[in-house]
């Protein structure tokens, strides 16, 4: 499942072939992702510029021209392809068309774009712009983790009280949008902090010192992510998913990273899901 990095990936991807380029046709192959598509998709988009791509948590948000906004969510297997763009960095034919190309976006500058999403947990819907942010997968979203709305005293305040554990709070989206499981047990790992720990008895401090962490664990992977772009393993046109090397992440009974920790990093299963930590330096 792709994660707040991977879709700032795709984003910045996608950019060159859409950003400023009109929707020449669009081809919408089955009435439904997740959910059903919105009333006359295909003839909606056709003729629209895209005048700005953005991301809001894990969706991707093309402002058209004519007033309306395009979110697209990855769901689980979605993926982005970007093929004969003759102005960005990618110049790759057009493949043939594959059995699960939901939507294709011809654009005027003669790139392809395809949606591509074999199980279908994706979502593409259209709204107002002006209204975009009362969209029911928005209204509910806190804060931006690389926004200014995401700072020490929200976080201070969204933990006061707290009974569940710290990796919950993080996974709120209400609290702070967009993090997955990858990314808080990475952050959790350079604070200190086990994930076990109950958010609301952890002082104000590390509260504090979580958010400047956070940040830089997601910078991190959208810098890895900026890379692949440049790379040679994207020479497919697909957008998104990319090698990063994770610290705890994935590492269950391998060595700590920390210098001069002897531990090993351990994997338990919170809510159903599961945490890596170093119980030596992560208290
Ligand atoms: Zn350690």
């Amino acid at each position: 499942m792709p994660e707040l990095p991977e879709v700032e990936t795709v984003r910045r991807g996608l950019s060159p072939a859409m950003e400023g380029v009109v929707i020449e046709k669009a081809d919408v192959n089955r009435p439904d992702l997740r959910w059903p598509f919105p009333d006359r998709m295909a003839e909606r988009l056709t003729g629209q510029r895209v005048d700005r791509l953005r991301r809001r948590s894990k969706y991707i948000l093309a402002d058209l021209s004519g007033g309306e906004t395009l979110l697209i969510h990855l769901g689980m297997s979605g993926r982005m392809t970007v093929s004969g763009d003759p102005l960005g960095q990618f110049v790759h034919e057009h493949p043939a068309p594959e059995k699960h190309d939901h939507v294709v976006f011809h654009m005027a500058n003669g790139a392809r774009v395809t949606f591509n999403d074999p199980r279908r947990f994706g979502v593409m819907d259209l709204m107002p712009t002006a209204t975009a942010e009362a969209h029911k997968l928005l209204a509910v979203l806190g804060p931006e983790p690389l926004g200014n709305d995401f700072h020490e005293q929200h976080l201070i305040e969204s933990f006061r009280g707290r009974n569940t554990p710290v990796k919950s709070a993080l996974l709120d989206q209400g609290i702070v949008a967009g993090l997955g499981n990858i990314y808080v047990c990475e952050a959790l790992y350079r604070a200190g902090i086990t994930p076990r720990r109950k958010a609301g008895q952890i002082s104000a401090k590390r509260v504090a010192a979580l958010v400047p962490v956070i940040r830089q664990v997601l910078q991190d992977a959208i810098e890895a992510g900026g890379s692949s772009l440049r790379d040679f393993r994207q020479a497919d046109g697909e957008l998104g998913y990319f090698q990063h090397r994770f610290d705890v992440y994935g590492r269950e009974g391998e060595a700590c990273r920390t210098p001069g920790c002897s531990g090993a990093i351990q994997r338990i299963t919170q809510s159903g899901r599961s945490s890596f930590y170093c119980a030596q330096c992560q208290r």
